[in-house]
């Protein structure tokens, strides 16, 4: 590895599984102090251990995105054990693909708006008085889709909460932009995690994968790279962007 994320203190949430296990893998490779979180306790506890065993430096908080107060643990243990923040990558997301609109049970809706809007929403309102405060500033990476540019169909509430993780991620990097905290959302094409392992088998998927230039999903660690660049030093420009790493579906 390069030392991209050298000395940098990052939090991921979501990081049990997916794009957020192997964002926790290879920033930590990268020479950064990780804050992991999600909700499964063996799977965080086994990758904290996995990390550790390479060297590298990672803690576990277990909890849920859509809690102020355990995403407010999270940041307090980044302080405890590293000693602040520098940046974050609010990945925690779930949708399903299912029924019509119009046969969407309520508690659906507010489940997927939950823990995509509102399980960023909480780490922003716990992350930028942090970063604030350290005066070093910081950058924040949020997951967005492809999901949050235009709709496929069955899929209305996650598309309006993707849509939204796009319209906070832009409102945010436009108030703190000069006051040293960058702020970007991923725009996600398909990609091989739990999430999409259903659809995959009963093939739903593969029309979302065709429209992609590249004809296929994404390897995990391929949107994971993109966060790390991020979170990096070397987007120090980039601000308000939804990148796309979509194999060119936007
Ligand atoms: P996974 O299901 O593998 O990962 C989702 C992660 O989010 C898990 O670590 C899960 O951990 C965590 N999570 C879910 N709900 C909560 C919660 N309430 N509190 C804390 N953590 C939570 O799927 P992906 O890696 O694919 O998903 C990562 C992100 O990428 C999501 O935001 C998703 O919407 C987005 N995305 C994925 C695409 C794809 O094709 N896979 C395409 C576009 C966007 P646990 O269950 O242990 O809490």
């Amino acid at each position: 590895n390069s030392g991209l994320l050298r000395d940098k203190r990052i939090m991921i949430t979501g990081a049990s599984s997916g794009i957020g296990a192997a964002a926790a893998r290879l920033f930590a490779a990268e020479g950064a102090s990780v804050i992991l979180m999600a909700r499964r306790e063996k799977l965080l506890y086994d990758l904290v251990e996995e990390i550790r065993a390479d060297a590298g430096r990672a803690v576990a908080v277990i909890g849920d995105v859509t809690s102020p107060a355990d995403v407010e643990q999270v940041v307090s243990v980044a302080v405890e054990r590293f000693g602040g923040l520098d940046a974050a990558f609010n990945n925690a997301g779930w949708g399903s693909r299912g029924t019509d609109l119009h046969e969407t049970e309520d508690s659906v809706y507010d489940q997927i708006m939950d823990v995509n809007v509102r399980g960023v929403w909480n780490c922003l309102r716990h992350q930028i008085p942090l970063m604030l405060d350290q005066r070093t500033g910081g950058t924040i990476v949020n997951t967005s889709s492809t999901a949050g540019l235009f709709a496929t169909g069955a899929l209305a509430p996650y598309v309006a909460a993707k849509h939204a993780v796009l319209g906070l991620t832009k409102a945010a990097a436009a108030e703190y932009g000069s006051r040293g905290i960058r702020v970007n959302a991923l725009v996600v094409g398909s990609t091989r995690t739990e999430l999409t392992e259903g659809s995959v088998r009963s093939g739903t998927k593969r029309p979302v994968a065709a429209r992609a230039i590249q004809h296929r999903m994404a390897d995990p660690l391929e949107i994971a790279e993109a966060a790390a660049w991020l979170c990096s030093d070397r987007s120090s420009f980039v601000t308000g962007g939804a990148v796309p790493v979509d194999g060119g579906c936007s």
